[in-house]
């Protein structure tokens, strides 16, 4: 759930998602309409940050993360002979 109008921070603060890092922040209000991530630095519209549920986390079953090999596709360096 992204973060919307009506979102509200409790007192303990509530945590956001960067939709780029992943990398939760904490916030205590939602009078900006843009936010800087300090892990990566993004300016992340205030809607496009994910609402980080603590409570829905503690019932939601653990989710492992599988990492995808990357391949690395060669960056081709096409060099044109005049
Ligand atoms: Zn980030």
């Amino acid at each position: 759930m992204k973060v919307h109008k009506h979102t509200r921070a409790p007192k303990s603060g509530r945590l956001i998602t960067c939709p780029e890092c992943q990398h939760h922040s904490r916030v205590w209000n939602f009078h900006w309409v843009a936010l800087t991530c300090i892990y990566c630095k993004e300016s992340i519209d205030k809607y496009d940050w994910e609402i980080y549920d603590e409570h829905t986390e503690l019932d939601a079953p653990f989710q492992e993360r599988t990492e995808k090999n990357i391949e690395t596709s060669g960056i081709a360096s096409s060099k044109t002979k005049g």
